[in-house]
C-alpha cells in the first residue's frame, strides 16, 4: 500500500485517538492524525471484527476524503467457542453497561475449569483510492472466577495475564502489552515496509 501522509482515526473515543496518533507518529516519515473532521455513526454490522473495522474505515473515507484507521475488538473465550467475539461490547443486550457484560460472563462460565481467552483487535487502513490494509494484535489470558482490581474498563477485572487482572496493572504497563498495542505495532510495521 502506498503509505498515506495523514489518517483520520474512525473514533470518538480521545484515549484511543491518542494511543493510534502516538504510534503513527513513531513511523518514519511520521503519519500525522487529521482532525476536526465529523461523520455519522456508522453501526457494527458485520460478522467479524476485519469486516467492522473495515466497514468503519470506509464510511470515514467516504465522509471526509482522506485516509482512514478503524479499529474493532473482541473478547473470544475458548470454552463458550470464541463468545461472546463480534458482539463484546453488547454482550448483555444492546445497552449493557460493562457491568452487565462481566455479570453475564462469569454466570455463562460458573463451572468451567476450562477458561482460556483471548482479546483480538483488528485495525483496518482504508485510502480514498481504495487500498486496504487489516492487521490484528492478540492478548492471550484466562477469565478470573470474579473480579480483582480497580483499575481499566470492561472485561479488565476478570481477565487474567500472567496471575494478575488487567484492572490489578498500571495503565502503561496494559498499554505495552495489549491487543490494541500490538495491532498498531503490526500496522506501524506494515507502514514502515512499505513505500513512501
Ligand atoms: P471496541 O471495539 O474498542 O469498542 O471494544 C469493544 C468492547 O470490547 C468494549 O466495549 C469493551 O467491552 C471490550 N474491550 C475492548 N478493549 C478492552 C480492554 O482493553 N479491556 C477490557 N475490555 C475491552
Amino acid at each position: 500500500m502506498r503509505r498515506p501522509h495523514g489518517v483520520v482515526v474512525a473514533s470518538k473515543n480521545p484515549d484511543k485517538i491518542a494511543e493510534i496518533e502516538a504510534v503513527l507518529a513513531s513511523v518514519e516519515p511520521p503519519i500525522i492524525v487529521i482532525p476536526g473532521h465529523q461523520w455519522d455513526d456508522v453501526e457494527e454490522t458485520e460478522e467479524t471484527l476485519e469486516g467492522n473495522a473495515l466497514l468503519k474505515a470506509r464510511a470515514v473515507v467516504a465522509a471526509t476524503g482522506h485516509a482512514a484507521v478503524a479499529d474493532d475488538t473482541g473478547l473470544e473465550v475458548e470454552a463458550l467457542g470464541g463468545a461472546p467475539g463480534v458482539v463484546t461490547a453488547r454482550y448483555a443486550g444492546p445497552d449493557a453497561t460493562y457491568d452487565d457484560n462481566v455479570i453475564k460472563l462469569l454466570a455463562e462460565l460458573e463451572g468451567f475449569d476450562q477458561r482460556s481467552a483471548r482479546f483480538r483487535t483488528a485495525v483496518a487502513l482504508v485510502t480514498p483510492t481504495g487500498e486496504e490494509l487489516v492487521v490484528e494484535g492478540v492478548l492471550d489470558g484466562t477469565i478470573a472466577d470474579g473480579r480483582r482490581g480497580e483499575g481499566g474498563f470492561g472485561y479488565d477485572p476478570v481477565f487474567n495475564v500472567g496471575g494478575r487482572t488487567l484492572a490489578e496493572i498500571s495503565t502503561a504497563e496494559k498499554n505495552e502489552m495489549s491487543h490494541r498495542a500490538l495491532a498498531l505495532r503490526a500496522l506501524a510495521d506494515a507502514l514502515q515496509e512499505g513505500e513512501g
